[in-house]
């Protein structure tokens, strides 16, 4: 996911590439110098405030060349990528710590630093690495600068490119999105589809890592700690965690945004800013954390999934969703546990339905159109590690 412009999405385009194997080392080295390099310029062009291109080069570009032995065309990307990270960190209000590369790479400008031939990109220094596999669907759009990575002993091009956003369809109706606290609700007066959240799968990694910390933190144990091992494994757990999340946050996202466009409907849905907030009350444990972090990714990946398939997408206004009667606006109230009744019109149905249904009529009226006859939708649970498979889930009980 990258950040958008005017009319025009930037996109990275992954490939995995292999180094042939005589000047794999090499390559590595460099890499390795690079990320060093990149971590000490950062430092020192936030010390010395050399925020400037002309600042960078006359403070950095001997020392890269000289201590870190980097080409001089690579010394300037490396200052460059420099300047940029220091810049974002320091427009940041909330910055931690100043950030460091942690895996080796390369950060690459094109035509200058590096160029694609046939299957093979050709990095300067004479470096040619063979291209094992990529996205071709934007081929067409031209290559913009790119980053070579060491991720889990592979070696990654990321090559950034902007692709004009896809013009958005005139919506047919709306698929409403409601968040709770248990899961997502997904669907409007016809169907309806609530999806787990990934909380659970990844909070067994969580408690791993918890465990190993109590354990190797008892006075018994400190040597132990010191261990690199241990930590490793401990952030290894922590870090798989994240990434169930993220992965969960991309699939939901992605089957959200497919369905939204096979029905020509545009995305409705809450603004999640306010669930964080009153999730951010309850006691600080993972589970909340990792259900904040669930929340606040799938947003984003929303937002962006529809943007990339030209799905219109509306904001409601997230007020008494789950306590107005969808029918007749009057106040609900609590039946038994996510019962809602409506005592004017007699409007039943759980809070889930309640929510989809105001949060779909909100948005039609914002489109102009109306609701003539909402009726409870069917729920229909979908498993976590189904949603977003090639074999749509969905595709099934759409037929109704
Ligand atoms: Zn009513």
């Amino acid at each position: 996911m990258s950040s958008g412009r005017e009319g025009q999405l930037t996109l990275a385009i992954k490939m995995r590439v292999s180094p042939e194997p005589s000047s794999s080392q090499a390559l590595l080295g460099l890499m390795r110098r690079y990320r060093e390099a990149l971590n000490y310029a950062v430092k020192a062009i936030i010390e010395n405030k050399a925020l400037s291109l002309s600042k960078a080069h006359r403070l950095l570009y001997m020392v890269l060349k000289e201590k870190y032995a980097l080409p001089s065309k690579i010394a300037q990307d490396c200052y460059r990528e420099a300047v940029a990270i220091a810049r974002s960190w320091l427009s940041n209000p909330n910055r931690g710590r100043v950030p460091r590369a942690k895996t080796p790479r390369l950060w690459l400008t094109h035509r200058y630093s590096y160029r694609v031939r046939d299957s093979y990109v050709e990095v300067l220094g004479g470096y040619k690495l063979r291209i094992i596999g990529w996205d071709r669907r934007y081929n067409a759009y031209p290559n913009r600068e790119a980053r070579l990575i060491l991720k889990d002993g592979k070696l990654i091009l990321e090559i950034s490119k902007r692709v004009p956003k896809p013009a958005k369809y005139i919506a047919r109706g709306v698929l409403a999105i409601d968040v709770n606290e248990k899961h997502i609700v997904v669907g409007n007066s016809r169907f309806g589809y609530r999806f787990e959240t990934a909380v659970e799968k990844a909070l067994h990694y969580k408690r791993l890592a918890e465990n190993l910390q109590k354990k190797y933190s008892s006075p018994k144990y400190n040597a132990w700690l010191r261990r690199r091992g241990i930590k490793r494994r401990i952030k290894s757990f922590h870090r798989k965690a994240r990434n169930i999340i993220e992965d969960w946050a991309k699939k939901v996202s992605h089957t959200i945004a497919s369905l939204a466009k096979q029905h020509q409907y545009a995305v409705a849905r809450e603004n999640l800013k306010g669930l964080v907030k009153s999730l951010r009350k309850l006691p600080k444990e993972h589970k909340i954390a990792l259900l904040m972090l669930s929340y606040r990714r799938l947003e984003q990946w929303i937002d962006w999934q529809c943007e990339k398939n030209g799905v219109p997408i509306i904001a409601v206004e997230p007020t008494g969703t789950s306590t107005t009667c969808p029918m007749c606006s009057s106040k609900l109230t609590e039946n038994s546990f996510r019962k809602m009744r409506c005592r004017k019109c007699g409007f039943e149905a759980d809070r889930d339905t309640v929510a989809i249904l105001n949060i779909e009529k909100r948005a039609l009226k914002q489109m102009g159109g109306s609701l003539t006859t909402p009726t409870a939708p069917q729920m229909t649970d979908v498993a976590p590690n189904r949603c977003g498979e090639p074999v749509n889930p969905l595709k099934g009980a759409l037929a109704l």
